[in-house]
């Protein structure tokens, strides 16, 4: 059984209409409809543009904020059916790391401070057992135990984002879904950052969910790499033949040009998101979202292209 299993997630606001032409039926869809697994031991990239709808995955996943639709069952645990209470000892082991612990994190408190956080609302340990666990947690992401007497703003934004971690650790997670993980770290740093989680997941089985804006350096560790776009999971498949032979449309202009083109913002299209932009568009295009479709290259596709393979 997968750790995690999500299922035709959903997450809607409504519009308020400002324009003639804008209905107050309207509603935006930063996630429209994303299935996915994750296996113990696993680690997937997901990769999107800047309106993709990263980051409310991300709360949604952590049950942050509730989706309108869909399920998020993890560790055998429907999250999506409980409520604040019952999700608090999940949490422990469903960590969410964000994108720059400056803004998630007090920049003024101790770094010994943030770090016992955690275990205290938890109420684990006593206080020299939760030491003892803040001083592992720091060794396990390559840093000195000096640095708990600094503040967060002595430090440089790859030891931020590795204090960001070693807190998240300090709760032995089985799953660590990292928002952008490497936003504010230049190029070296956030490869090397990557790297650092994937030897936790190769010494201690932590599964991880990178979601990114690039998918490098990000995938080179990841086995599995789905593509997003529009807050729909458009391909997902092993991370090898995603990269070297992308089925849907959208993913190919990414992996071929470089680039894609801006999103579109209308949020009365119908249909499948991609089509004013899609060189394969067809009529049913226009009318219906399609279903996820086996591809002749085995990795899974949003695209009726695919349909009846
Ligand atoms: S469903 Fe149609 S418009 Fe959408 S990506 Fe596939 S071919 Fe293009």
């Amino acid at each position: 059984m997968p750790l995690l299993t999500v299922e035709h997630l959903k997450k809607e606001y409504p519009v308020q209409p400002r324009s003639f032409f804008r209905r107050s039926s309207d509603v935006v869809r930063p996630i429209a409809d994303v299935s996915f697994e994750v296996n113990a031991g696993e680690i997937i990239a997901i990769a999107g543009d800047a309106a993709s709808g990263k980051t409310i995955l991300a709360r949604l996943l952590t049950l942050l904020i509730r989706p309108n639709k869909g399920s998020v069952i993890f560790d055998d645990q429907n999250l999506t059916k409980m409520n604040d209470g019952a999700l608090r000892p999940v949490r422990r082991r469903l960590q969410l790391l964000f994108s720059d612990p400056r803004t998630a994190l007090n920049p003024r408190s101790l770094v010994s401070d943030m770090m016992l956080e955690p275990m205290q609302i938890q109420n684990i340990g006593s206080a020299d057992e939760q030491m003892t666990t803040v001083k592992n947690s720091l060794r396990r992401v390559g840093l000195n135990a000096l640095l708990l007497d600094h503040k967060m703003t002595d430090l440089s934004a790859g030891e931020r984002q590795r204090i960001a971690l070693a807190r998240v650790l300090t709760l032995h997670p089985k799953l660590i879904i990292c928002d952008d993980p490497s936003r504010a770290m230049p190029p070296g740093a956030a490869e090397s950052f990557f790297r650092l989680m994937s030897e936790l997941r190769r010494r201690d089985g932590v599964s991880f969910i990178f979601l990114v804006r690039e998918t490098q350096p990000a995938a080179q560790f990841a086995d599995r790499l789905g593509i997003l776009y529009r807050g729909h999971l458009v391909e997902m498949g092993k991370t090898d033949l995603v990269i070297g032979s992308p089925q849907h449309p959208y993913a190919r202009q990414w992996f071929s040009k470089g680039s894609v083109p801006p999103a579109v913002t209308d949020v009365s299209l119908k249909g499948c998101q991609f089509h004013p932009d899609c060189p394969d568009v067809m009529s049913s295009c226009r009318e219906c979202v399609p279903d996820m479709f086996t591809t002749p290259a085995s990795q899974m596709a949003q695209c009726f292209l695919y349909k009846g393979n």
